[in-house]
């Protein structure tokens, strides 16, 4: 049995830079937290999911592969992202920032580098959505959420949504 459950804003596992993996010594690990983040990734279902969302301050996170076109990944552990291309603006959200849509600005594309699920090392080239879904997702092993990324007067205009957030979801868990 598993019990790892979705993270709210406010919980502090979403601040913490997270730590990298040892897939050798950790694999046992590993396994078990993929699938507890599949579950609230399909059960939310979400885009993608990272694992201090899931209460764990290690590199990792998953995209699911039935939205978005991975060449057959999902599972991304220790990732490294480049990023380059033109800049966008397009709507993001978070499973852990409910009934917040805004528009971020993002670089349009991401080279990707990472171990899957075997600790086996591979690399990707991202374009536009997907690459927006991976570089969000790194950003929460940074302990950067979107919102951070929004202009002053956005995130003042977002302000009173979000502690009602904090209110509804006391240290990261649903309470209302
Ligand atoms: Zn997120």
């Amino acid at each position: 049995m598993s019990f790892r459950s979705l993270e709210y804003y406010g919980s502090e596992a979403l601040r913490k830079q997270s730590r990298e993996l040892d897939c050798s010594s950790e694999q046992d690990f590993i396994d078990t937290l993929i699938i507890d983040m599949k579950r609230i990734l399909y059960t939310e279902n979400g885009l993608g999911l990272a694992a201090p969302q899931s209460g764990e301050n290690v590199r990792l996170f998953i995209l699911n592969p039935e939205e978005l076109d991975l060449s057959g990944h999902g599972v991304f552990i220790n990732p490294r992202i480049q990023t380059s291309g033109t800049s966008i603006k397009d709507e993001e959200g978070c499973l852990s920032i409910p009934g917040i849509f805004e528009l971020v600005k993002r670089s349009s594309h991401s080279s990707i580098t990472a171990l899957d699920q075997t600790g086996r090392s591979f690399s990707l080239e991202l374009d536009d959505y997907v690459a927006r879904a991976a570089q969000h997702e790194y950003d929460h092993l940074e302990g950067i959420l979107f919102i951070d990324r929004l202009s002053p007067i956005r995130k003042r205009l977002i302000r009173k949504r979000l502690s009602e957030i904090k209110e509804e979801y006391r240290s990261g868990k649903r309470i209302l």
